[in-house]
This record gives C-alpha cells, structure tokens and sequence, in this order.
C-alpha cells in the first residue's frame, strides 16, 4: 500500500486544487485524484472573471483573500493573473442608482472603486455604446485569469515546489470509509489510498461518491452557454466587463437598498427568463469570452439540461451583446456549456461525515474568485 497522506483530495478543480494548495504550504503530505487526463469541468469553462465586487458577506473576504493569493502565485510562475479592473456598466438610471448605493458600501469596506460617466467609460473603452453606457462602477484592483490555462499551471506549481505532493489525474475514486485512524480511499482500479484525511471536491459529480447523501442534498445544478471570438487584438476592452443584467443579479447588489424595487423593463424579460446577463473578457490572444445564461435542474434531473447548445439563447445572447458593444462579437471561434453545483439555501456545501471524511463541494458561480481564500480558512479548520 503507498505510504499514508496526511491529506487525500478527491477533484482537481479551482476547490480540490486549492486545497491542495494551502495544506501543501503548511507542510502537510497530499495526494490528489483527477478523474479525468486533466480537469475539464466547470474551472476550466468559465470566465476567469475574479470579481470580489459581486460577492457579499464572508464570500468577499474569502475574494479580496483570493486575489492575494493569486498574485502571489503568480509571482512565482506565470498562471495567467492579468490586473485590468472590473467595470459594471449601468445602462438605465434604477442601475444607476444601485451602483451609486454599491459605491457606499464599498467605500465602507475600504475597497477602491470609481463612479465613471459615459465619456470616462468611451475614453478607456472605445468600443462601448455611448447609449448603452450612462454610468459606471470601476473596481482597478480586480484581476481575471485564464480559465484555459490557471489550474494546469497551478498544478504545475505544486508538483514542481512540494516533494510531499503526488498528484494521480486519470484516477477516479469509487470508494471512501473510515479506518481505525483516518480514512482510506478506492480508485477505479482497485487500489487503496490512506489519509489522516479525505476531502472531497467533486464538483457536480454526484453518481461516484456518497450517491443517496447528494440524491437528497437540495444541491441544483446550473448549465450555463458560453461563446468565444476569433482573436480580434485590435479591440480595445480590457478587464472584467459586467452590464446592466449582471448588476440585477450578483449577491453584492442585492446588499443595496433599492434592490428590492428594482423592475425588469419588458425589453430585458426574456433575457431575464434564461438567465441572462452579460460579460465579456478579454483573453491575452485577443479573443473574447462572451456569455451567460443559467438554465437549472435539481440533482436528480442532471441530465436534463441535456448536452446541446441552444441557438435561441445564443441569439438572445449577441443581440444584448451588441446593444452594448460595437465590434464583432458574431465573429465566433467556439460555443460550449459549462455546469456547475449550487444549493438553494447553503452558499457552499460542507458535509462532515466523520471526522475524517469531508465534502466541500456547490461553490456555485463564485468558485474562480474565492476558492483559494475559502480553502485556506477550510485547511486551517480541518487540521489547525
Ligand atoms: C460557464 C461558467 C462560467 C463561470 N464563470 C465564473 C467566473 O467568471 N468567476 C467565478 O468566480 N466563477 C465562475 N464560475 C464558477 C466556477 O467555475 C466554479 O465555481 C468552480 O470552477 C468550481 O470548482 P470545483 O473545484 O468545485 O468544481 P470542478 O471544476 O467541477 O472540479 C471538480 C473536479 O472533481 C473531479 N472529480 C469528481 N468526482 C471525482 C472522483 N470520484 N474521483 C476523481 N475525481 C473526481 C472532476 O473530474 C472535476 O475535475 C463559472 C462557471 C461556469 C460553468
């Protein structure tokens, strides 16, 4: 049997990953289990948009703590952090006023932010509709990384930096119980892994591990389409750029003291229907992410959201998309649909099934701004 872990990880996403990260630092021993050749879920589907501006409560501290890590990996080996702010662009005055009320509140926190008019927004991003921008909130400090690229460098990082560290992609769990000191994992092919502990971060895989807990968890999961450009270097739009429907619909918002009577205008209701809302981000080759939309199903009905791309949603998606922006965004390389885990009344999922068994999982849409802070309080928690 290989020599006994401190820490077993079950999931190489932005939370496994991270977790790894932090416990590796603070000298414990880890090995780490990736299903896949490589992970291929949500952390590598998304936007790369590190945005602790959308988060409220303890998930923004978990954020601002986040971008501190991030940069400082990032010193170490280049894993894509790229610092060009966060902008939220109000396109009518109820959006106005909420970013007015945010600015308080950021203030308050002692978090730098910027009131924009419309002729800073076209000044610093060209190819902005003066009609659609009447107002904007700047965060400078926030970053993005590349979803494509972050955790295989992270990965990179760790088994370059920590001999203690054993990293098994290609290896699905299929087994996990207690031992008389710990707990022991089964991989597909049969072989045993022991560990002080095992920490599970599964994503939205609920059919391996622990089936009959997540049948009855409340997790939901979300299927979200996205769409990328031909690199277009020439465009001007730079960092994380969010829009009228996304300030209708991240956490930090909804702390705001007019979000309760914000109405939707009949022109954005059926985009609100999908789940829809805008952001672009630009990658260092030229090209832009553009996206999203939030389709549900309950854990049980995973499978109904089904594998397609929707060309309706799509559509929806470039209208809104060019109401906002005038440049290409119908010069498109690729579409796809990312998921990911959410619960409808816990911000994560944390389920102790003994003292040496824990699952950390349903992150939600907040995983690549606030894992690695998030993790570095759950490893101190679990062995400090
Ligand atoms: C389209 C899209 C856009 C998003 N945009 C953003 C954004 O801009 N900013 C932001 O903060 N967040 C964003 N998110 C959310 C973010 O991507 C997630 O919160 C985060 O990636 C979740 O990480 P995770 O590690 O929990 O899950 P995952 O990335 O799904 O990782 C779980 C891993 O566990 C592995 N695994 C599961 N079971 C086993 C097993 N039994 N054995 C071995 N391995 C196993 C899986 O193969 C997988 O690699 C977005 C998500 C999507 C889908």
């Amino acid at each position: 049997m290989p020599e006994k872990k401190d820490l077993i990880i079950v999931g190489a996403g932005a939370l496994g990953t991270f977790h790894a990260f932090h416990a590796l630092r603070q000298g414990l021993k880890v090995t780490l289990f990736e299903k896949d050749q490589y992970p291929v879920n949500a952390t590598v589907r998304n936007f790369g948009q590190v945005v602790t501006s959308g988060m409220s409560g303890r998930w923004f501290d978990y954020g601002r703590r986040s971008m501190y890590w991030y940069q400082i990996l990032q010193e170490k080996m280049d894993i894509s952090v790229r610092r060009h702010g966060t902008v939220y662009i109000a396109s009518d005055p109820d959006e106005q006023q909420i970013i007015h009320e945010l600015k308080q509140i950021m203030d308050n926190k002692a978090y730098d932010s910027k009131l924009l008019s419309t002729a800073q927004c076209l000044e610093k991003w060209p190819v902005l509709r003066g009609d659609y921008c009447r107002e904007a909130l700047f965060f400078p400090e926030e970053i993005s990384v590349a979803p494509e690229h972050m955790i295989y460098r992270v990965l990179d990082y760790l088994k370059e930096t920590y001999p203690q560290f054993t990293y098994l992609p290609h290896t699905t769990i299929v087994d996990c119980t207690d031992t008389a000191s710990g707990a022991k994992v089964v991989t597909n092919a049969g072989h045993v892994f022991e560990a002080e502990k095992v920490v599970i971060c599964n994503g939205g895989e609920f059919k391996l591990l622990f089936p009959d807990l997540f049948k009855a968890s409340g997790i939901v999961v979300s299927k979200l389409q996205m769409m990328r450009t031909q690199p277009m270097p020439e465009v001007e739009l730079k960092g994380n750029i969010l829009t009228g429907l996304t300030i209708r619909r991240y956490e930090s918002f909804e702390e705001c003291p007019s979000f309760g009577s914000l109405q939707t205008p009949e022109h954005l209701k059926e985009l609100k229907k999908w789940g829809i809302h805008i952001l672009f981000k630009k990658a260092d080759d030229g090209s832009f992410i553009i996206g999203d939309s939030h389709e549900y199903a309950d854990v049980l009905h995973t499978d109904d959201l089904g594998f397609s791309v929707s060309a309706y949603i799509n559509e929806l998606m470039l209208k809104e998309a060019e109401r906002i922006v005038h440049f290409g965004v119908r010069n498109l390389d690729r579409v796809w649909a990312g998921f990911y885990p959410l619960h409808k009344k816990k911000d994560i999922v944390e389920e102790d099934l003994s003292a040496h068994i824990h699952i950390r999982t349903a992150i939600g849409g907040k995983g690549m701004t606030s894992s690695a802070g998030y993790t570095e309080e759950s490893i101190n928690k679990l062995f400090f």
